[in-house]
């Protein structure tokens, strides 16, 4: 019996030493962050603005991966999934908390399947139209939907995505169900709206913001509570009368449950000096969004984030007792 303990002990000792030795030296190796969206959109320009910004810090390659679909949540249980050595992460948004109720049968638990790394950014939303849509103004889009509710098509990245959620609540705002069409991401989106397959679009302004300058699609209003610097001219969803369609996309980034603090520290740290690059700082203010805080970008801040916007959202989905499963 002694020496099974020993042995025990022994094999115990030799493995944290090695797991001890692996977050010391961390990274040694490339580093994928997995973005739960197709390539082109919004989360994925966002993580790759921060994964360049990452990499020179880190002294690695951080390589982004798109896995879309279901609304972001195949690419998140495939980082829940994940070896949890810190060579695999996942950069998610919003979708992250209204998931967790939206998937009555997720295939991972939200709140027990990962680490936090930190807040990345928290970036407003924008309902948009195909460039020849017949209305002009958010005022003249509602009496058109509500005229055309069984011809009008809504774009969305898939129930949980955010786009999902803000044309959920124009509908609601509205009290007119609309006919949705889901894609992997809104980057393919956009190329449909551009292309004029598909009428109406809410996304992130890090996807919108150069096609509504450039004129390429019909801006209605933009989700913050005041007007952006880059779009002075779009009013906001409150000063055109949807105030409940106010809605801010925080981004987070997360690591499979059980990866060493000592590692998701030092993402934590590499994620506060990316978003201090004047790089990632201009690029994000170019698509109308800021870089979180500092003291944003930590485990603790991203963890009381998600449980609190899943305590937020769950009554809402709960009310309108519409779920994708
Ligand atoms: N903006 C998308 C969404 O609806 C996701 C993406 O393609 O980045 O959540």
């Amino acid at each position: 019996m002694k020496k099974l303990f020993a042995a025990l002990a022994a094999a115990a000792a030799i493995g944290m030493t090695a797991s001890y030795a692996q977050a010391q030296d961390y990274p040694t190796r490339n580093i994928t962050v997995v973005v739960p969206f197709a390539a082109g959109g919004p989360t994925d320009t966002v993580t790759r603005l921060v994964a360049e910004a990452m990499s020179k810090d880190l002294g690695q390659q951080v390589i982004v991966e798109n896995v879309g679909g279901a609304g972001g949540t195949l690419g998140a249980k495939q980082v829940a999934d994940a070896e949890n050595d810190g060579y695999t992460l996942l950069l998610h948004h919003i979708g992250m908390a209204t998931s967790d109720t939206l998937y009555r049968n997720l295939p991972y638990k939200t709140l027990e399947a990962f680490e936090y790394v930190g807040l990345v950014t928290e970036v407003p939303m924008t309902l948009l139209g195909r460039k020849d849509l017949e209305p002009n103004d958010l005022k003249g889009l509602i009496e058109y939907a509500k005229a055309n509710k069984d011809k009008i098509t809504v774009a969305n990245a898939g129930i949980g995505a955010a786009s999902h959620l803000c044309g959920m609540l124009f509908m609601s705002s509205i009290e007119t169900p609309l006919v949705t069409v889901p894609y992997k991401g809104t980057g393919p989106a956009m190329t449909d709206l551009l292309g004029g397959q598909v009428d109406i679009m809410c996304d992130q302004t890090t996807n919108t913001t150069k096609q509504i300058q450039g004129g390429t699609v019909k801006a209605y209003a933009v989700t913050s509570p005041a007007r952006l610097n880059v779009l002075p001219d779009l009013p906001t969803v409150a000063e055109s009368g949807l105030p409940n369609m106010q809605v801010a996309i925080w981004h987070g980034i997360y690591a499979p449950k059980g990866t060493d603090a000592k590692i998701t520290e030092r993402l934590s740290k590499s994620l506060q000096v990316a978003l201090k690059d004047p790089n990632v700082i201009a690029r994000f203010a170019e698509l109308g969004t800021v870089p979180s805080p500092e003291a944003d970008a930590t485990p603790a801040a991203l963890k009381a984030k998600l449980e609190s916007e899943i305590a937020r959202w769950k009554p809402v989905i709960d009310a309108a007792g519409q779920y994708a499963d």
